[in-house]
């Protein structure tokens, strides 16, 4: 059935990689297109002014969903799980490894309770996933394909939570993480440091409506694979991910940027690169953005007017900047071992903390106090690379980002200093990507972590519109594989397989 059709897939992140992958596994003539030098999108590797190569946009990762690792036959890399220490300005930090966690400063009520705790949004996590890992139901033209994962989902929610389990599921499913996080532990720094993990790349502060559904997003992600990494030490999952295509057959092209999607009587042919050359294929994948595939790549003229309005609406613009410092020597942090100080550290203190450093986005400010996920390592030179994702840092600041960049990077200094005293005057090199600059040089609209919010209304069977919230979209022959399709953002594989599955089972006509 797949046999003699052919696809072009736009774009070489994880994601795309994945989708391309399954493709020419099952006979299709698979083409990759991707706009940067090196294939990965957030995961390739970039080099700051100084010359220091660091790890394009990711810090920390889940990996890919294991069934992913399993199907495409990746090596597995070993690696230890990775501990999170919560910054403390007294020196009494708390440390995050697995479901335990342990301080000077924690109560013996609330190390049970984050056990008991972990393991209750866990179950929920692994409920959710016949959702993650299937094409989200249609609730208009139901089939059985669509019947199918809502029984599954109902199953596992009724079954694997229980009769209690699932009623308290669905109390708190639609609360805010700032009520449910005080409803259990009294440590401030707790509550602060996990409503920063479950916030980073979405626009939300702990009081915003919802705001327990990224939590189990990211719950779900730990569910599904093996642990938390390090990904500048241990990992090469780009490298490990163009291998796998090209082993399948895909033909990748780098430094190849699609201009636009070409259309005869509203199907799409193939795709014209900006140097002018027109490739032909029977399918056309894209692992760009929603708006940059609609509005930029087929263009507004070859679509429905409502289907451009809602894609016009989504919210795509980026809250997270990266800042990264080199160090001739390893910067020191207050009360922690020479040892302890490279690894993972999340500057949250409080959850007032985090809900006060949203409030600045809302108004086209930067964060006075932002939050911070810093990760230290130390280099093959013996240096010392800080790199940070810093929020809340809006795409659209009220000053722009070339007037307000130094003022921001003073701010994040300012912050570590509190915990790393006189770590402004060690820096050798500094340098920050705001939301604008991750734009243009990772090709995402807004710089946008997950390629568009992570709210309800915009997930599931609505990622990231209805109308294509299926992979599959109103212009037939197109389809999305990347973040910006279900179940979204960070490293997971999850849209890039589903996509694919969903390609396959189109062409076989079961759908
Ligand atoms: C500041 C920041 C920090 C982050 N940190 C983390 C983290 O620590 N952990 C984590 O799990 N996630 C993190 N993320 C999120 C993560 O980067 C994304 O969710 C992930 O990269 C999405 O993967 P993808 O393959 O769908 O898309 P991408 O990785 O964005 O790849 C899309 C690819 O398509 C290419 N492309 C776009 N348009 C064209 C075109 N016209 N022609 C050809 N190619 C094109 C792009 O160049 C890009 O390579 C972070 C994001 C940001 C913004």
């Amino acid at each position: 059935m797949t046999k003699n059709l052919s696809a072009i897939v736009i774009g070489g992140g994880h994601n795309g990689l994945v989708c391309a992958t399954y493709l020419a596994s099952s006979g299709v003539k698979t083409t990759l297109l991707e706009a940067r030098e090196t294939l990965g999108g957030g995961l390739s590797k970039q080099t700051l002014r100084d010359g220091t190569a660091v790890p394009g946009l990711i810090q920390t990762h889940h990996s890919l969903n294991d069934k992913i690792a399993r199907e495409l036959k990746l090596q597995s890399t070993p690696c230890e799980p990775l501990p999170t220490t919560l910054l403390s300005t007294s020196g009494e930090h708390i440390t995050l490894m697995g479901d335990k966690v342990s301080g000077a400063g924690v109560s013996a009520r609330d190390i049970s309770e984050y056990r008991a705790f972990r393991e209750e949004y866990l179950s929920y996590g692994k409920a959710l996933k016949s959702l993650m890992l299937n094409t989200p139901p249609r609730l208009k033209h139901f089939d059985w394909s669509d019947k199918t994962v809502f029984a599954k989902l109902g199953l596992d929610l009724r079954f694997g939570l229980g009769k209690a389990g699932l009623n308290e599921f669905l109390r708190v499913a639609g609360m805010n993480l700032f009520d449910v996080l005080e409803e259990r532990f009294s440590s401030e720094l707790l509550k602060g440091g996990i409503a920063a993990d479950a916030l980073f790349g979405n626009h939300a502060g702990p009081k915003t409506p919802t705001t327990v559904l990224p939590m189990l997003m990211r719950l779900f992600q730990e569910t599904g694979s093996t642990a938390s990494r390090q990904v500048a030490q241990v990992d090469n999952l780009a490298g490990q991910l163009a291998e796998a295509a090209k082993s399948a057959g895909v033909e990748i092209k780098t430094s190849t940027t699609v201009h636009s999607v070409v259309m005869d009587n509203d199907k799409p042919t193939g795709v014209m690169l900006e140097n002018g050359d027109i490739l032909n294929a029977d399918i056309i994948v894209s692992n760009a953005d929603a708006k940059t595939t609609f509005l930029k790549l087929v263009g507004a003229r070859n679509l429905d007017g409502m289907f451009t309005h809602r894609v016009t609406k989504t919210r795509t613009n980026g809250d997270v900047a990266k800042f990264f410092a080199t160090f001739d020597a390893t910067p020191k942090f207050t009360n922690l071992s020479q040892n302890a100080s490279s690894g993972r550290f999340l500057v949250a203190p409080t959850l007032m903390y985090v809900e006060r450093a949203f409030n600045h986005c809302k108004y086209g400010e930067f964060s006075e106090a932002p939050v911070l996920d810093i990760h230290l390592t130390t280099l093959d030179n013996g240096k010392s690379l800080l790199s940070a994702n810093a929020m809340f840092a809006p795409y659209n600041l009220k000053q722009g980002w070339e007037a307000g960049r130094a003022a921001f990077e003073d701010k994040i200094l300012d912050i570590l200093s509190l915990y790393a005293p006189g770590i402004a005057s060690q820096v050798a090199c500094r340098e920050l990507w705001s939301p604008t600059d991750i734009e243009k040089s990772f090709h995402i609209e807004g710089g946008h972590w997950h390629h568009g919010e992570m709210a309800i209304d915009q997930s599931f069977m609505m990622r990231p519109v209805p109308g294509a919230g299926q992979y599959g979209t109103p212009v037939p022959g197109l389809y999305l594989c990347g973040a910006a399709a279900h179940p979204g953002g960070d490293i997971t594989g999850l849209p890039g397989r589903n996509a694919a599955k969903q390609i396959l089972a189109d062409l076989k006509g079961r759908r």
